[in-house]
């Protein structure tokens, strides 16, 4: 019994340690795919927020050159000037441009204040005509190189929009001339990625670059003009643009260093977001240097021809994503220790539930009042033992016993007493037994002994002790008498299992008859008090 509620209680405990690294397999998975979502959900909001920014920037650009150009280049001295350059000849065309320089120069440097990198006049065939950063370099057609001066030749309208150049890429700004209603030419405003990091501020530790397509960079710009483009360490098909960031003093820059591990972490990642999507139409890439956090957003920047040839890229030391990683872990360990607490609590329950399941298990082959087998667990196994012997595996005996005149005993000592000598006597008859006898109250004062591997003669040398035991044992504390009369009998071929019983209950009728405290088997009837 012991070892069968050993073995219940350990069944508890694996159920309740599979249910709990289950459980734990279940709540990391769980807390895994919650921490990519908020992560990919946080990202998407960065990228939603660096977006912006750059967007804003170009807004106000937008704004600077529309306000330049109707100051200083919407009105008839200017645009008289071309409009002589437009008609003239060579050296008409030279006087014209110094007069366009020393009217514009001074506003010009101004201009460039506000990070105004070209002011560039050009005929109407798109022949460059003077150009305020570089005024020795004109006369060059730029039909094939500026998609913007051929689109606003041909609609006549102002167009705004980022271009690679024969010198700076841009952003440009470019408004066609007329004068009295004719057509002499258009001017470029443009500024450069400077302009846009200048209106980016920095709450955090953070930094602007600028990478440009290494094809399309290389094929419209002049040689001697390439010096100002690096090989981006995010990969060779990327230049980095740094023409004027030099002149830039922006406070909570992150370093050079930082960013080139930044970038040594994430170029391969990068590289894989552009080739799963062609170009990188804008993604938030995060990751971690030592303690430190960094997401990298990839803004990108289209062409006239809306073609994406460069992006902005912006760095910024991020102080949410260690907030996410640490509640995304409290989280986990929140839900390992309810699923710790739910495993205690069914370990208790599985072995509550079996012990009771073992109790009623108990209560139903055993007797209440003495604790040996009942009848209806004997009747179980009585066939199976003598089905056993008539497979010739040995000998079957049993002895059938009852109290002598226990109605007399309650009438004189009452109930409870007799109670307490049913349980004595158990008590007596089960130290003598061993451990393969099956020992049962059959009902009442009677009792059955099933005793396989035992013959006729052992069996009744066995009776005859029992009936000495219980002759000289003082029962309850009262030290009283009790004696009993037993049938003997060995299973033959001669008793079908069904009678078996019926054939050693006659043998225990014939004790009684005989006068009690006896042993009677079929060969012989032994008074308990004859020696
Ligand atoms: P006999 O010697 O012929 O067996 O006489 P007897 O009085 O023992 O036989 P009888 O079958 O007439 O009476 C059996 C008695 O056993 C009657 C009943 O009160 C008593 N008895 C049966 N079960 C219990 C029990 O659980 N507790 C107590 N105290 N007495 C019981
Ligand atoms: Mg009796
Ligand atoms: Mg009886």
């Amino acid at each position: 019994m012991l070892k069968r509620l050993s073995s219940a209680i350990r069944t508890p405990f694996v159920i309740s340690i599979l249910a709990f690294v289950s459980g734990v397999m279940v709540v990391s998975s769980v807390s895994y795919f919650g921490a990519l979502t908020e992560h990919d959900t946080y990202l998407k909001s960065v990228k939603e927020v660096q977006t912006q920014k750059v967007f804003d920037a170009q807004v106000a650009l937008d704004q600077l050159a529309l306000l330049s150009f109707q100051s200083m280049i919407f009105n008839n001295d200017v645009i008289g000037i071309m409009a002589k350059a437009a008609q003239g000849s060579s050296s008409e065309q030279d006087l014209a441009r110094k007069q366009l320089y020393s009217q514009l120069y001074a506003k010009y440097q101004l201009l460039k204040k506000h990070r105004v990198r070209q002011l560039h006049f050009h005929l109407p065939d798109a022949v460059s005509f003077l150009r305020f950063h570089r005024p020795d370099k004109f006369g060059d057609s730029l039909l094939s190189v500026r998609e913007s001066l051929r689109l606003v030749n041909e609609q006549k309208y102002a167009l705004k929009g980022f271009e690679e150049g024969r010198v700076y890429n841009g952003f440009r700004h470019v408004y066609p001339l007329f004068y009295f209603g004719q057509f002499v030419g258009s001017v470029e405003i443009s500024y450069g990625f400077d302009a846009i990091s200048h209106l980016i501020g920095h709450s955090k530790p953070a930094k602007e670059l600028f990478f440009v397509n290494r094809q399309s960079a290389l094929s419209s710009v002049f040689e001697a003009e390439r010096a100002q483009y690096h090989v981006s360490d995010l990969g060779h098909n990327w230049l980095l643009d740094e023409t004027g960031m030099g002149t830039l003093d922006k406070k909570n820059s992150l370093i050079d260093e930082t960013i080139k591990r930044i970038n040594a972490n994430l170029s391969d990642t990068f590289l894989d977001k552009l080739s799963a999507q062609g170009t990188c139409t804008g993604c938030t890439l995060s990751t971690q240097l030592k303690t430190k956090y960094y997401t990298v957003s990839f803004v990108p920047i289209f062409n006239f021809k809306d073609r994406q040839v460069a992006f902005i890229a912006l760095y910024e030391q991020d102080t949410v994503l260690p907030l996410i990683y640490q509640n995304v872990f409290n989280q986990f360990i929140l839900m390992v220790l309810f699923t710790l607490l739910l495993s205690i609590g069914l370990y208790f329950y599985l072995k509550n539930h079996l012990m009771k399941v073992e109790e009623i298990e108990h209560l139903a082959s055993h007797d209440l009042l003495t604790g040996l087998y009942n009848r209806v667990e004997i009747e179980k196994r009585l066939p199976i033992l003598l089905a056993k012997r008539a497979k010739a595996e040995g000998s079957v005996s049993v002895i059938f016993f009852d109290v002598d005149h226990f109605k007399h005993f309650n009438d004189e000592y009452g109930h409870l007493i007799g109670d307490e000598v049913l349980k004595d006597l158990a008590h007596v008859v089960e130290g003598m037994l061993d451990d393969n006898s099956l020992f049962t109250r059959w009902g009442g004062e009677e009792f059955l002994i099933v005793l396989p591997n035992t013959n006729q003669t052992e069996a009744t040398h066995l009776a005859i002790a029992l009936c000495h035991a219980v002759n000289q044992h003082a029962f309850t504390q009262k030290k009283l008498s009790v004696t009993c009369s037993f049938g003997v009998l060995e299973q033959t071929d001669e008793y079908s299992p069904n009678r078996v019983l019926d054939a050693v209950d006659i043998l225990l009728y014939q004790a009684k008859e005989q006068g009690r405290n006896r042993v009677v088997s079929k060969t012989l009837s032994v008074p308990c008090n004859a020696n």
